[in-house]
């Protein structure tokens, strides 16, 4: 028996008892003729005490222990005279009677406790000491309990649980494979699934109408902040089902997951926006609807003017930024800065302030006063409904391009302004994306989603057209679940037709001679009774950091890769060595 309780379950309640613990020395402060130790383990931290009454061999053990030794210990719970409230054990400590070194250690290389003094590289080469650390426990604990209600919910649903290979033939997903060697097959390659989407839809033609599976995805992307080469889904598939289906299905498991995990009522439905409106509303196709600060567009207002940066623009869109009025030229000169970054890329910025003077009359100041009267200012502030103390943002360029700068331009003021409380969870769906999306460097289209995704019914003449305005106008029957500006999870209603399937790889500029050896096997399925289906994927990890109130997914990822890749407590990616690469064909 190395112990009674955990570090944790020790309360006044306790008082009298003798008990055991053990656990890893967080701190040892020597007070007079006292010695406290803080013992730690997942459950908590419980205060030791040693005095000059203990026990001979306990005061000599003492001198020999050091942060991180693993020890048990006996002793009686008493109460404590100074108290910290702050924590479950906080009323009591634990007299010593007896004490044992488990294990020594050597000095951590960085402090293990709420915060650490340690940098980011040196934590990840100490992955397993970072681990002690409370927040990474707590938040190792809340990916389990996500993943526990997510099989309890699905399984009541009727969903089976089925694994898929890792070791497959590149899928087309828009990202790059990770390839492995095949031994037995010199010359050859396995590609690592990018997503089991081929698996899914074969097992809905298999008949398992109801399919999800907690899945590592493998990504050999250039890595940016919150990417992971390899991350995990919650993949999901159902037959027979139609958009609102799945959509309802899905919206039962989020509520469950806002409930069991975080004890949160979401009212429902969710709110649910067609992608177009997204973009014209939020200028995102995540938006964050935590706040208003909408998009307006102001080309109408602006087609006439002698201010030819915005007559030539296709768009001229605002937002209204509530009670910033008072920014200062500087500040608005560093804004106009900020948004010339290459990240967002617009050419300049435009403001107006809005004030009310003492006679109770509007004006409006603004960078263009030249070109604009006040009755064009005025008609602005009427569009965006700008008030006393409030700026109006001005941004013109190419559409899409400004709707997605002013998009970024109202996550930043909705910063600024502290709209974005991450305590506040705000989901949607959106839904009707463009089905496909034009790439001027390739010349050629690219699948929004993937390229097994439906296009909407009501566009079908569109998708069999040739001309190429047609098909950039085909929504798809696509949604994704978006929260408090970030896309967690995305899917579609899928095709299930091989002519169809055919035609979309057709559309994608594949020749019929690529798609018989890339996708033959997926064709020939649909041959063969495929039901109508349509499903979705999770990022299980991005959904753990939002859940957990933190930036970071890797902070939900026991052992997660650095920015560039790299594990660095494995060093790897590593060199192989010669004999290796002979067995498998390599040079
Ligand atoms: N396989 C898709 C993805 O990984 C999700 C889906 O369409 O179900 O994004």
């Amino acid at each position: 028996m190395y112990r009674t309780h955990t570090c944790g379950a020790l309360n006044l309640s306790h008082a009298g008892q003798e008990v055991q613990l053990a656990g890893w020395i967080q701190r040892i402060r020597k007070l007079g003729g006292m010695t406290f130790i803080d013992l730690r383990d997942r459950y908590g931290i419980t205060q030791l005490v040693v005095n000059q009454d203990s026990p001979q061999d306990v005061n000599t053990v003492l001198e020999d222990l050091g942060r991180e030794y693993v020890i048990t210990a006996k002793g009686t719970v008493v109460e404590r005279s100074s108290k910290n409230l702050k924590i479950p054990t906080g009323e009591i400590e634990i007299l010593l009677k007896g004490v044992e070194i488990l294990s020594r250690s050597q000095t951590p290389p960085f402090t293990i406790e709420e915060e650490s003094d340690g940098g980011e590289e040196l934590r990840s080469r100490y992955r397993y000491l970072d681990l002690r650390r409370p927040p990474l426990q707590k938040a190792i604990a809340l990916r389990h309990k996500m993943a526990q209600e997510t099989r309890s919910y699905l399984g009541q649903c009727g969903f089976l649980e089925i694994e898929t290979p890792f070791l497959i033939k590149s899928t087309p997903e828009g990202a790059r494979d990770f390839v492995v060697p095949s031994r037995m097959n010199q010359g050859q390659f396995y590609a690592l699934p990018q997503s089991p989407q081929t698996f899914k839809q074969l097992l809905m033609i298999s008949g398992y109408d109801k399919y999800f599976q907690i899945v590592r995805c493998f990504r050999d992307e250039d890595l940016r902040a919150d990417r992971q080469p390899e991350f995990t889904q919650i993949d999901c598939e159902m037959s027979f089902v139609e958009r609102d289906d799945v959509l309802a299905q899905f919206e039962g498991l989020i509520l469950h997951l806002f409930k069991s995990v975080l004890g949160k009522d979401i009212p429902a439905p969710l709110p649910r926006i067609p992608w177009k409106t997204a973009m014209e509303k939020y200028g995102s196709d995540k938006p964050d609807i935590r706040f208003e600060m909408l998009l307006h567009d102001l080309t109408p207002l602006t087609r006439d003017t002698e201010f030819s940066v915005f007559r030539n623009a296709g768009y001229v869109g605002a937002i209204c930024v509530k009670g910033a009025a008072s920014y200062t030229r500087k500040q608005l000169d560093e804004l106009t800065e900020w948004v010339r970054r290459p990240q967002i890329g617009a050419a300049g910025l435009v403001y107006v302030r809005c004030s009310k003077e003492s006679d109770g009359v509007m004006t409006f100041k603004s960078s263009v006063d030249k070109f604009f009267d006040r009755k064009a200012l005025e008609s602005w502030a009427r569009v965006t409904g700008a008030g006393d103390g409030d700026l109006i943002l001005v941004m013109s360029g190419e559409r899409m391009k400004t709707l997605e700068a002013l998009g970024v331009l109202r996550l930043e003021m909705g910063n600024r302004l502290e709209l974005r409380d991450k305590n506040h969870y705000a989901p949607l769906w959106v839904y009707d994306f463009p089905l496909l999306e034009w790439d001027e460097e390739t010349q050629r289209f690219y699948a929004k989603h993937h390229p097994f995704t439906a296009p909407k019914p009501e566009d079908l003449d569109k998708f069999y057209s040739d001309d190429p305005k047609d098909l950039e106008q085909v929504n798809a029957n696509a949604y994704d679940f978006v929260l408090n500006g970030t896309e967690v999870g995305g899917g579609s209603i899928r095709i299930h037709d091989s002519a169809m399937q055919e035609r979309m790889f057709k559309v994608l500029g594949m020749s019929p001679d690529e798609v018989k050896a890339k996708f033959s096997f997926i064709i020939n399925a649909f041959q063969y009774g495929a039901p109508p289906h349509g499903g979705i994927a999770f990022g299980f990890d991005r959904w753990c950091s939002l859940f957990g109130g933190s930036e970071s997914i890797r902070d939900f990822i026991a052992f997660p890769k650095n920015n560039a890749g790299r594990d660095l407590m494995l060093d790897a990616p590593s060199e192989i060595d010669a004999q290796q690469k002979k067995e498998l064909g390599l040079s």
